[in-house]
């Protein structure tokens, strides 16, 4: 019989990748869409990190490499996390995975036993619920609305904490809202935590580089916690390179041993090819970082200005990441025609079919009040969209 296993059934999609196909689908039939719904930089992979990955292939790194990665890779990544972040690691408490995405998984299923609780901070990116339900675990969301830039106060995180608690997913700078806290503020969250011994921090650290407040601020700087802080990054975003599939952990032994047990059952030591090219993103030039970093910068200044304009948005200024999460709700119960729009889901369909611009609703981020645009994307596209989205809801009465 086709029946899906429980587990699977209990899954959502990834609202990210429907949409994203959706915009392809409609692009297929020749329709002019842009999409603003996938997060990924517009950028080329930087020539020496594929010159890199080209070597790679003609000195035959064609065979399986360890399950956390080369020991070259994970040098380069102990080397950047002392050097970059002022954090002290050894090789051994570095794992290697098929993108962020399964790094973060893997600690999930690592460390979470059927019943735990796992914190998630809302908004949050579509796959944190997902994986901790994979593992059986429980989502605890924590709600931040835009009032307060989306980011939970040591309160809220306090009064969340119960004896079932065993996980924070935190995301800084955050995906789907671009918020990023200060040092203060983690200082705070960190003072929670250090009180509770058996809570561990995923700290997902994937947009560190795209970042328009200076300097990347991570949580495992504080050392009353450092032992149950678990970094997650990766060069997906910070250089252009999210096809290649490389992400890694930072964090201590046993949870990393862990995650490589897995691994070693799950899917190996991630593609060779790719180890060799993240190599070299980590030990070349950084100028490469800074030229995206300053284009998406730029373009986050014009979407803002722009989203501003538009009546009806309510939106924040994000500090880091490319998308922005406008409030959208002031269009909820509006209708075009027969079209009613009661969901940022159905903003979202509403702004696809009749705008021709792909966004994602709010709804699988935990924010069912707003929609996020990604404006990894030419200046062009963003003002064409703007303009777009602009009459859209202008026809919503
Ligand atoms: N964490 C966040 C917050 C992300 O936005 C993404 C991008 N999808 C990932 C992790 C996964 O990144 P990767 O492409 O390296 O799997
Ligand atoms: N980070 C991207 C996003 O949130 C990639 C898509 C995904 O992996 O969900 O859109």
């Amino acid at each position: 019989m086709n029946q899906l296993s429980d587990r699977l059934n209990r899954l959502s999609q990834s609202a990210t990748l429907l949409m994203s196909q959706k915009s392809n689908e409609l692009k297929a039939q020749g329709i002019d869409v842009i999409n603003m719904s996938v997060g990924e930089p517009d950028f080329n992979t930087p020539d020496h990190i594929k010159a890199a990955a080209i070597k790679a292939v003609e000195e035959n790194f064609s065979r399986y490499s360890p399950v956390p990665g080369y020991p070259a890779l994970r040098q380069a990544i102990v080397a950047k996390l002392k050097n970059e972040n002022g954090l002290d690691y050894t090789p051994a408490q570095i794992s290697c995975s098929n993108g962020a995405k399964q790094s973060v998984c893997n600690v999930v299923m690592t460390v979470v036993n059927a019943g735990d609780e796992v914190i998630i901070p809302a908004p949050y990116w579509v796959s944190y619920p997902e994986m901790v339900k994979l593992a059986d675990g429980t989502p605890v969301v924590v709600g931040a609305g835009i009032e307060q830039d989306f980011k939970i106060t040591p309160e809220q995180l306090e009064a969340a904490i119960t004896p079932k608690t065993r996980a924070l997913i935190l995301c800084s700078p955050s995906n789907p809202t671009g918020s990023v806290y200060s040092k203060e503020e983690l200082a705070g969250l960190a003072a929670v935590l250090a009180k509770h011994e058996r809570v561990i921090v995923i700290a997902d650290e994937i947009y560190e580089h795209i970042n328009y407040i200076g300097k990347h601020e991570s949580i495992a700087q504080f050392d009353e916690i450092k032992d149950r802080v678990v970094i997650i990054n990766g060069v997906s975003k910070a250089y252009a390179m999210t096809g290649w599939r490389i992400g890694f952990i930072a964090g201590p032994e046993w949870i990393v041993k862990g995650c490589n047990k897995l691994q070693g059952q799950y899917t190996s030591g991630p593609c060779s090819v790719s180890q060799k090219a993240a190599e070299a993103a980590y030990t070349g030039s950084q100028e490469c970082v800074e030229v995206m970093r300053q284009a998406f910068e730029r373009r986050r200044d014009l979407i803002v200005e722009l989203a501003k304009e538009i009546p009806g948005l309510e939106v924040n200024k994000p500090q880091g990441a490319f998308y922005l999460f406008p409030k959208c709700s002031s269009y909820f119960g509006k209708k075009d025609g027969d079209r009613v729009i009661n969901t940022s889901t159905d903003l979202a369909l509403y702004l696809l079919e009749v705008g021709h611009v792909a966004t994602v609703g709010g709804d699988d981020f935990g924010s069912p009040e707003c929609f996020r645009m990604s404006y990894a994307t030419s200046d062009e596209n963003i003002k064409e969209a703007m303009k777009r989205i602009k009459e859209a809801l202008s026809r919503l009465k």
